[in-house]
């Protein structure tokens, strides 16, 4: 179902570029790369990503990593990213590159990074929406790993795109306090922070990143709702929720939150009207809307935003400040934000809202 709100600018801040492989783009990749045991038919790319769980969803990302093979993938996944972005009016893009995953992958980094930038560029040529780097590490890589990927962080900061540093993977795999060396030394270097935690862990995950990484952003933080007094720091805070519903469903970390609750399993349907976003925003914790890995769920922004009118019940006037709010919670430059925010009063003013 589409809105009049559909056409206002937005940013979106948290998107994997791995995770934004379709499955048509994932068999183009097998096939121009003829993977020995590779995926023959888009059937095959579909199954990769029929999963509903965190375990299924790691694997499949995991396969979309494995077919960029050269720096040209990675500059055809850039380009395709920023044409969609400029489909659904956002203007503004923070894209996590997974540094951890290059190391792991023992592909060097400065020719992707010549790629995506080059890629980059000509994408705010041709589409007019400007995109961030936030490099990325895995928490399950352990500390070292992640030292490296704030080192290739702190090198490529003066071309100007690189934005900040987060982490992600496995939270039980990799506890917060692993990091807090790394996360310091990247905040002493003028990088912003952001971190996935409260995520297919409980609230103390979430605790313990707060207070040991002390991230600006958020990835997902769903399980603040478990605990009031997470919820009473988050309140009225500067620390942002990036929130994204249709991953945390196909993901299966609602239905680990209703089992921690003790409630019994329920329908897909069920958990995403369940969704703790709209109670989030209405107790003024601070967030925003995202798709995370849209190739992989099938979904993009513009969807996640429809999901917020009909099914989590949320109001236009909601469903604008999660707009506003994805300028505000971003790493943009000051002024640029100032322009972005007045921009969207103007717009919301023509609009009769
Ligand atoms: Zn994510």
């Amino acid at each position: 179902m589409t809105s009049c709100l559909d056409s206002m600018p937005r940013a979106e801040l948290h998107l994997h570029l791995e995770g934004c492989i379709g499955p048509e783009l994932l068999l183009q990749l097998s096939e121009r790369h003829n993977f020995p045991q590779g995926l023959k038919t888009i059937e095959d790319c579909r199954r990769v990503y029929s999963f509903h769980d965190f375990t299924g969803f790691i694997q499949a990302i995991k396969t979309a990593s494995q077919h960029l093979l050269e720096p040209a993938d990675y500059a055809v996944v850039v380009d395709r990213i920023m044409a969609e972005a400029a489909r659904q009016h956002i203007v503004w893009l923070e894209v996590f590159l997974s540094i951890g995953i290059l190391h792991w992958k023992q592909m060097e980094v400065e020719p992707v990074w010549r790629a995506v930038e080059a890629a980059r560029l000509e994408g705010t040529r041709r589409h007019g929406v400007e995109l961030v780097w936030i490099f990325d590490g895995v928490r399950q890589f352990g500390a070292a790993a992640m030292e490296r990927v704030v080192d290739e962080a702190l090198e490529r900061q003066p071309s100007g795109s690189v934005a900040g540093i987060g982490i992600g993977g496995d939270e039980a795999a990799g506890p917060a306090e692993w990091f807090q060396e790394c996360f310091h030394r990247a905040r002493a270097g003028g990088l912003h922070l952001t971190a996935h935690a409260g995520e297919s862990c409980g609230a103390e995950a979430l605790w313990s990143a707060l207070r040991t990484l002390r991230p600006e952003r958020v990835g997902h933080g769903l399980s603040a709702v478990e605990d009031p007094l997470l919820m009473a720091e988050l309140r009225g805070s500067s620390t942002w929720l990036d929130i994204c519903p249709s991953s945390n469903l196909r993901t299966g970390v609602l239905a680990l939150a209703e089992l921690r609750k003790g409630e019994s399993p329920r329908a897909e349907e069920q958990l995403l009207e369940r969704h703790p976003l709209p109670k989030l925003l209405r107790q003024a914790v601070p967030v925003s809307l995202s798709s995370d890995d849209p190739g992989i769920f099938g979904t993009s922004l513009l969807t996640e935003y429809d999901i917020c009118r009909t099914t989590l019940g949320l109001s236009a006037a909601e469903e604008l400040r999660l707009i506003r709010n994805s300028f505000v919670a971003s790493f943009m430059p000051a002024e640029k934000k100032q322009f972005w925010l007045a921009e969207l009063d103007r717009l919301t003013k023509e609009a009769g809202f």
